[in-house]
């Protein structure tokens, strides 16, 4: 198993006696290939859940392990760099940098990582560009940009280092229908030629339904829709 999340809680301290229980014993499995959408209300913990399998928040209880390695067991300089290197991220905000290219915001991921020639990572970046239908505007900066664009741009950057595991967090939240269509499908897509494994949380029924495995999150308890 690729991706294995077994038995995950979340907790929050409060004020009072009685922590806030984020997540309740969250379970999923994934292989490499594999792809799984999560829908549920707001507040439901699907933000946490990304964040705990992004390596960026810790469970209370319960473990992760993505591709053999249990990440909260790393200390935290190995933890970034484990991070950088397997898990590929898009928001639902594009999070460009405004002042460099495109090119250039799909590379930022690079910088960090130096096992690649710097040549075969911009090959591949500009390869990614014109998978994703910007090959004309490589030196466009993100004002220069429509929305549906700018995902496009924040998924190949998420796509640079050729990440086991993509996580998506309402990645067409902020697009108006036909963008979100054309971005849900184009994400769909790269994960198939990519065989990575991807997790995307969304609110939009018709994203979810370019998915043949489907999860809901209610109140912290993820489940399998039938
Ligand atoms: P969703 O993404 O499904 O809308 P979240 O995972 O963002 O939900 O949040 C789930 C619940 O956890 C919410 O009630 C939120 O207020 C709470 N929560 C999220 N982060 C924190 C935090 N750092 N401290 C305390 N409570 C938090
Ligand atoms: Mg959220």
């Amino acid at each position: 198993m690729s991706l294995l999340v077994n038995q995950v809680t979340k907790e929050y301290p409060t004020r009072g006696p009685a922590p806030l229980t984020v997540l309740r014993g969250v379970n999923l499995q994934l292989e490499r290939g594999e792809a799984v959408a999560i829908m549920g209300p707001s507040g439901s913990g699907k933000s946490t859940l990304l964040h705990i399998l992004g390596t960026l928040d810790r469970p209370t209880r319960g473990t992760v392990t993505l591709e053999g390695i249990n990440p909260f067991q790393l200390p935290e300089s190995e933890l970034a760099a484990f991070r950088n290197a397997r898990i590929g991220f898009i928001f639902q905000d594009h999070h460009l940098l405004p002042q460099c290219s495109v090119l250039e915001n799909v590379l930022i991921p690079t910088l960090v990582n130096r096992s690649t020639q710097p040549a075969e990572t911009e090959a591949y970046a500009r390869d990614l560009l014109a998978r994703v239908g910007l090959a004309a505007r490589l030196d466009h900066r993100p004002a220069e940009l429509s929305g549906g664009e700018r995902q496009r741009v924040a998924i190949a950057r998420a796509l640079v280092l050729k990440p086991i595991l993509l996580l998506a967090d309402e990645p067409t939240g902020n697009l108006d229908r036909s963008n979100a269509q054309a971005v849900g499908e184009l994400l769909v897509q790269l994960q198939e030629q990519e065989r990575n494994m991807l997790v995307v949380v969304t609110h939009s029924s018709e994203l979810a339904k370019l998915f043949a495995r489907r999860y809901d999150m209610n109140d912290g308890v993820l489940e399998a829709r039938k």
